[in-house]
């Protein structure tokens, strides 16, 4: 089969590993890297024996597919052009800042036949994807996402930063409309919210509270829903899954729900070009993107407007 050649456009922290999948994929070369840091560029297309470019705009004809891994205000720009020539996007979350950019740029996908999919990785952990299969009505989602400070990402807010990862996973498990948001936000080193606790109520009557700091001593990453009759609690790090259930009126038990450790990253970039090749539907697609990010900036609203009651 034909290799598809590709691009990474900001080889950064995590774009030198999309670069490191490309370079070692089957099916894909890796032509080019692309970075405005020009030192950086030459040590990662060194590193896996491709071409430095600084302006991306110049290679854009010279590739299938481009992997977006830049700061989150740059991806509309980047994106736009890249699908407008014609090129296959796989483009780092959030998809862009705001709601009329994701639109256009879904809109463009779809008028150039182009796959246009959206970062959100841990659709690629297995124990995410069986945590998916398993829930029915969740009557509560707790989730926790937390690292220490990077000097990163700090373009966006805490919620587009991390939040957001779950947010898109909460709207697979709950399709229910929000009814309602409760937020609040610190910035405490930047100056946008590095710590954000979210509570959501559906339509539905389920609830979620989601957590989110870029400022926390440790890293951490897990989801745990609730439902009649049972919890699911999921280590997103560990990729692990225990489900506690009620066996009868007296007695619950626990099943441990052992995955083969993935690495999610190449699973993501396996996908986006087996879609490619498959001419299919991403798992992520714009619209998830985009409605991850309707959401995440509903939480920002909520954050500015959240009124206080004495009691
Ligand atoms: P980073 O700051 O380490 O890297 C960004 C790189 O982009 C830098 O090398 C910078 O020089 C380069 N760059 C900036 N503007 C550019 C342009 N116009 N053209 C080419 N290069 C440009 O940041 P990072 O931590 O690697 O994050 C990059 C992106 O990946 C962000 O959008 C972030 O949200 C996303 N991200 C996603 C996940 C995930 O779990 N899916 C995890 C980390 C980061």
């Amino acid at each position: 089969m034909k290799k598809i050649k590709v691009a990474v456009i900001g080889v950064g922290n995590l774009g030198q590993f999309h670069a490191e999948k490309y370079h070692t994929l089957e099916h894909t070369a890796l032509c080019f890297v692309c970075d405005i840091n020009q030192a950086r560029c030459h040590e990662i297309a060194e590193r896996y024996q491709s071409k430095a470019i600084y302006d991306f705009r110049k290679i854009l004809d010279q590739v299938d597919a481009i992997s977006i891994v830049t700061p989150a205000i740059t991806h509309y720009g980047i994106a736009k052009l890249a699908l407008e020539a014609g090129v296959h996007v796989l483009l780092e979350k959030p998809i862009s800042e705001t709601l009329s950019q994701a639109n256009d740029l879904i809109q463009s996908a779809e008028e150039q036949g182009v796959i246009l999919q959206v970062g959100h990785i841990e659709h690629f952990n297995p124990a995410v994807q069986k945590l998916k299969q398993m829930v029915n009505k969740p009557k509560l989602i707790e989730a926790v996402r937390a690292g220490p400070f990077q000097p990163r990402n700090l373009d966006v807010s805490v919620v587009l930063d991390l939040m957001i990862h779950d947010i898109n996973i909460m709207h697979v498990l709950n399709k229910s409309p929000i009814r309602e948001i409760q937020a609040t936000g610190l910035a405490i080193i930047s100056d946008q919210y590095d710590v954000a606790n979210a509570r959501f109520t559906f339509e539905d009557g389920g609830i979620a509270h989601l957590s989110a700091s870029r400022i926390s001593p440790k890293k951490e990453r897990t989801l745990k829903v609730y439902e009649a009759n049972q919890h699911i609690f999921v280590d997103c790090q560990e990729q692990t899954l225990f489900n506690y259930y009620k066996e009868n009126l007296m007695e619950t038990d626990m099943i441990e729900h052992v995955f083969d450790k993935r690495d999610i990253l190449t699973a993501e970039i396996d996908a986006f070009i087996e879609t490619i090749q498959l001419k299919q539907k991403p798992m992520v697609d714009g619209i998830a993107g985009r409605n991850a990010l309707a959401t995440a900036l509903q939480v920002h609203k909520a954050m500015t407007e959240s009124k206080k009651i004495l009691v």
